[in-house]
């Protein structure tokens, strides 16, 4: 299934655009006080640590250096990134790692020494952390500009320390947008220029129209050149410039993807005009970023990654496109590596025209110990998919477990941390040579120390902290793998062919009657389903996790109890907290529900809110959300009560039930039918969405910030060291300063 948590990412991004209120200002709109304050940074950021230390260390000094090599190869493009976010980020990514050496990161000496407050100092570094933690001036979530909590006057004595952070506050409060600046709203987020817009993708091109990027795009399309390494410039005499992302500004013919062209002509509305192919853009960082690839290569664990390696190289020096399509050919090849890496300009999101990609690394290790027993659930699967509520007609043959690999981050640049990936996302490889799906474990299972468990009850909250990682491990591997990877689509594979028995249909278990409908010829999931398909079969998936946690056999595979069915044992309290876990998601998710589309924008979520809704429905008050107050009408709180002696008598059946129709329909082409089932339980009344929702958003907090480890290799002993940092403001900005990058 190509429903990701990678998509997830992108889903928030969509739902947070249009949650998001600059759409209902005016673009002209001077704001006031109170509009502006929305743009201030997170007061405090949520910091947390990426935790390696143990999975690094069980890499041999072999893989520790090529692990270190692609981490330094994916962090010199932080540079990039920023860039591609806005033109004033680089500037102040410099005011930052300035103001952190003035006084060797002693904040404290730099409160003192400039006469400025210890709060505003710490306004500062929650700044400097929510930045560095975007890449950039722009949320990597939402696109929407954060501005610092210190006054301008404030932080201008700061700069005060010396003359080099001096001149970058200048600059930074007069480049592109400004540090502060917030009187235009619609500069405020990422978008195209003709709509007011900030965007680096398009630099010093202001009168650039939306139309004549696609024209310029159209005839890229012709010459079969991929763009994602390109930025555009429009320039005064109506030519443009298509700057490509290379360590070289001058590439031989044989090593460029268009040989020896050197400009195109443009078409339609641009006819007459020229485009020119600019070799060279962020020449510094490319060039090192290649040579650590070059670098790498002496420890790469087999050929594939040679050659993976050499594309990489290849592309990043010479800017030859084709060299990352062939790199990601190599990647796909490279199966389940003990060191995974992927680099480049991946994910077109935040482009307006979502055509350039921005630039993101990451170099992860395979968590051996999931994987184990990921593998087991893989091979149990024939022995607990019949479990689930239908018969073998609606389930394939032979099982096939989807690609699925969990994976432990020790590096990810870019501007944020997604929960997962699936890539490439070039379709032309995913449907012929296939793609990767990883779960990023360390990134899910991050949290605050003393984070507070919001809708828990107390009584619950000590054993809740205690398995929820444990109990989400079980849920994402019955999800990803028996989830994703159950049920059969009943086909007319050709006209008059089937690939079931059409004389004599299979009866359906919901109506216990022979089933009527079914895919025809051409017809696929998505094509039928679509625009819930996604959400929909995420919500299988759960429920199939939400069923299948029940079995105290799978239980035992995650090495909890002896596969022996107890509800009071430690088996049964990572099944309670897998319950409570989908419960809280359940109300958490109504963060994703729009109230003015009256829209989910998040698969995920809007899965988990039904499944609340399923377990609030099962019977025999197994779940119950109260209030504090003890008034339903007016709550101050939510607070869910899960009966943990009813999961299996009541919770269990009602996911089933559930499950069923959801499985059959979509099995059976029903749309009719589970659009509306979907739609019906996950519509949001007025009491969720006036009286709960406030609270859910009372409740949140900031999305957390990764402190990420630093690499350092002994060039005379090739050993590599891992250096780790606090969870704190200070440490997010002084492994930033320590990284040189
Ligand atoms: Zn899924």
């Amino acid at each position: 299934m190509t429903a990701t948590l990678r998509t997830f990412a992108q889903r928030l991004i969509q739902i947070s655009s249009h949650l998001t209120p600059w759409r209902t200002l005016p673009i002209t709109a001077t704001m006031d006080s109170s509009v502006r304050s929305q743009y201030l940074a997170d007061n405090p950021p949520t910091v947390v640590r990426l935790e390696i230390a143990p999975h690094f260390a069980s890499l041999s000094a072999k893989q520790k250096r090529y692990a270190h090599h692609l981490s330094r190869a994916a962090f010199l493009g932080t540079r990039v990134t920023l860039a591609q976010v806005s033109p004033e980020s680089p500037v102040i990514y410099d005011l930052i790692l300035s103001l952190h050496a003035a006084t060797s990161g002693d904040y404290k000496a730099l409160a003192k020494k400039t006469q400025v407050s210890d709060e505003d100092v710490a306004f500062w570094l929650e700044y400097a952390t929510q930045f560095l933690g975007n890449a950039g001036n722009y949320k990597g979530f939402g696109d929407s500009k954060f501005i610092p909590r210190i006054s301008p006057a404030a932080l201008k004595k700061l700069a005060a320390v010396d003359q080099n952070s001096s001149s970058l506050f200048e600059k930074a409060e007069n480049t592109g947008g400004g540090i502060y600046e917030t009187k235009d709203a619609a500069l405020m987020h990422l978008g195209y220029p003709e709509a007011g817009h900030l965007t680096a993708y398009y630099p010093d091109s202001p009168t650039i129209t939306k139309e004549e990027i696609s024209i310029v795009g159209d005839v890229l399309e012709e010459k079969k050149l991929l763009i994602e390494n390109t930025r555009l410039r429009k320039l005064p005499s109506g030519d443009f410039d298509l700057l490509i992302a290379s360590g070289v500004t001058n590439p031989p013919a044989s090593e460029r993807d268009l040989g020896d062209i050197s400009s195109l002509d443009l078409t339609g509305k641009l006819a007459g005009k020229k485009l020119n192919l600019v070799f060279g853009d962020y020449q510094d960082e490319m060039a090192k970023i290649a040579l650590e690839f070059k670098k790498a290569r002496k420890d790469a664990a087999n050929e594939i990654e040679e050659k993976m390696l050499d594309e990489y190289a290849r592309t990043f020096s010479t800017g030859s496109i084709q060299g990352f399509v062939e790199s990601q050919r190599w990647w796909i090849k490279n199966k389940k590596p003990t060191v995974e890496t992927d680099i480049g300009f991946v994910e077109t999101y935040r482009d307006p025209q979502g055509v350039r990609g921005e630039w993101e690394g990451f170099v992860a290790m395979v968590n051996q110990e999931r994987t184990r027993a990921f593998g087991k659930l893989v091979d149990a699967a024939p022995s607990m998919i019949p479990k689930l509520p239908w018969d073998k007609a609606f389930e394939k043959d032979k099982f096939l477990s989807p690609d699925f690999t969990s994976l432990e981050v020790l590096t990810f640049a870019g501007s944020g941390i997604p929960a997962g990936i699936n890539i490439p996302n070039y379709d032309f490889i995913r449907q012929n040579e296939g793609f990767k799906n990883v779960s990023l474990g360390n990134v899910l299972s991050a949290k605050a120390p003393n984070e507070p468990i919001p809708f828990v009850r107390k009584e619950d909250d000590h054993l809740y902290r205690k398995y929820r990682d444990p109990a989400f491990e079980v849920q994402v591997g019955i999800h990803e793998l028996l989830g994703h990877g159950c049920g059969k689509l009943l086909q007319e594979t050709a006209p008059g062919e089937f690939n079931f028995d059409s004389k004599n249909p299979p009866t359906s278990p919901i109506t216990n009657k022979p089933i009527e409908s079914w895919y025809k010829p051409g017809q696929t999931w998505s094509s039928v389903f679509g625009s819930i398909a996604s959400s929909y079969e995420e919500c299988r998936a759960e429920c199939v996790a939400m069923a299948l946690a029940c079995d105290f056999e799978i239980l035992q595979i995650f090495g909890f109890g002896d596969g022996k069915e107890d509800i009071s044992n430690e088996a049964g309290d990572v099944l309670y907290v897998s319950y409570l876990q989908m419960a809280r998601a359940g109300v958490a998710a109504l963060e994703y529900w729009d109230p003015k589309s009256r829209k989910w924008g998040q698969a995920h979520m809007q899965a988990r809110y039904s499944i609340l809704r399923v377990f609030l429905d099962a019977g025999g008050d197994f779940c119950q959300i109260k209030s504090p107050n003890g008034d339903a009408k007016e709550p101050d709180d939510l607070v869910i009560h899960l009966d943990r002696s009813k999961i299996l008598s009541h919770g269990r059946p009602a996911v089933e039930a559930y499950l069923q129709k959801l499985h059959i329909y979509k099995a059976t082409a029903d749309f009719a039918a589970g659009k509306k089932l979907y739609d019906d339980i996950t519509s949001v009344d007025e009491w969720w969405a006036e009286k709960a929702r406030p609270l859910v958003l009372k409740r949140k907090t900031p999305r957390k910030v990764f402190v990420q480890a630093n690499t350092v290799l002994d060039e005379a002993t090739g050993d590599v060291k891992l250096v780790e940092y606090e969870p704190t403001l200070e440490g997010m900005v002084q492994s930033y300063f320590e990284r040189n990058v």
